[in-house]
């Protein structure tokens, strides 16, 4: 594959703070040698490992967003052993637009890696992470929420990676976002995620969904950046001792997968859709989590969207206008964490 043409302002290899951005290069009709400019911030002191720390995947996704923001603004070279590159906002022109695909080239950033160097800008910078900086991490973070059409329960999660010491590492580093549920799950929706790809290259991969809708609550911005902080002192990145949920005085988190395609519920008809079950609420199976209402047939009878099987509901469609083939419900079921290492 050939060599990328996204240029950065940063030098990885320098030690302090340093901020600036990787130059995407692509045209459209009113500039011919334009740039997506992609903010990063590299902060680095001495031998320690090095986290690549990455939001806004998904441009509806804030919190990640904004607790990286944070971390950028906050954190000098004095607090950091090892190193840390930051990237707040991955999918700029989605960012700002408040959409999920960028709205520049149409593509789902999350579903274009390996990348080409010679594709669309998202499958550009996508290349750039595989190539360049991928091979720099140790571990890569990838903040996720559902976006404008998912309310996920906030939870850490993850692939279940062959066995060995990059499982443990990463069920360790997805524990330690001290969320109440941390949560397996099966690619359903296509292949080219960035998370698989960092996988592939035998990095320790932490990710999340930290709520989603429109409304983030604070309780869900401040879950976001301590987890964060926290994860970053769990692999001695950031000083101090790493708290647990027993420190914090809570139970055990619970872990739950959803690893069946049966287990991701899709709408039948395009309509209304009601939630009928709260979020994080266990249902039994065959027991209805939602129903799609018709506004042009008020005498039809909703149609039920039912759980195939018996687990906890870890996300639910957002929008209330639904669309044949939305993803309205998951349905996530209880794993014995001891059976995990
Ligand atoms: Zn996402």
């Amino acid at each position: 594959m050939s060599a990328s043409p996204v240029r950065s302002t940063v030098d990885f290899g320098a030690p302090g703070k340093h901020y600036g951005h990787l130059y995407v290069p692509y045209s459209y009709n009113l500039g011919g040698w334009a740039n997506l400019m992609v903010p990063v911030c590299v902060i680095a002191r001495g031998t320690g490992p090095t986290a690549l720390v990455l939001a806004g995947n998904h441009g509806d996704e804030y919190p990640g967003q904004i607790a990286v923001m944070r971390l950028l603004r906050e954190l000098d070279e004095t607090q950091v052993n090892g190193r840390l590159i930051l990237i707040p906002t991955l999918t700029m022109p989605g960012a700002k637009a408040a959409t999920r695909l960028s709205p520049l080239d149409g593509k789902n950033f999350n579903r274009c890696f390996p990348g080409n160097p010679v594709g669309a800008p998202s499958e550009v910078l996508a290349h750039y992470l595989s190539s360049v900086l991928f091979p720099l991490a140790d571990i890569v973070i990838d903040i996720h929420t559902g976006g404008r059409s998912l309310d996920f329960e906030p939870c850490a999660h993850m692939h279940l990676v062959p066995n060995g010491p990059q499982r443990s590492a990463m069920l360790a580093g997805t524990e330690a976002w001290n969320t109440d549920f941390c949560f397996l799950y099966a690619d359903i929706a296509g292949t080219g995620l960035l998370p698989v790809e960092a996988e592939n290259q035998g990095k320790i991969v932490i990710t999340t969904e930290m709520g989603g809708s429109e409304n983030v609550t604070a309780t869900v911005h401040a879950q976001t950046q301590m987890g964060l902080r926290n994860v970053l002192k769990h692999f001695g990145i950031l000083p101090g001792v790493a708290v647990t949920r027993e420190l914090l005085g809570l139970g055990p988190t619970r872990w739950v997968q959803a690893l069946s395609w049966d287990d991701y519920r899709f709408a039948p008809e395009s309509g209304v859709y009601e939630n009928l079950v709260p979020l994080g609420e266990n249902v039994d199976a065959g027991q209805p989590v939602g129903a799609i209402h018709f506004l042009e047939r008020p005498d039809r009878v909703p149609v039920q969207v039912f759980a195939h099987t018996a687990g906890v509901l870890i996300a639910t469609r957002a929008p209330s206008v639904v669309a044949q083939g939305d993803c309205v419900a998951c349905v996530a079921h209880d794993v014995d964490p001891r059976s995990l290492p």
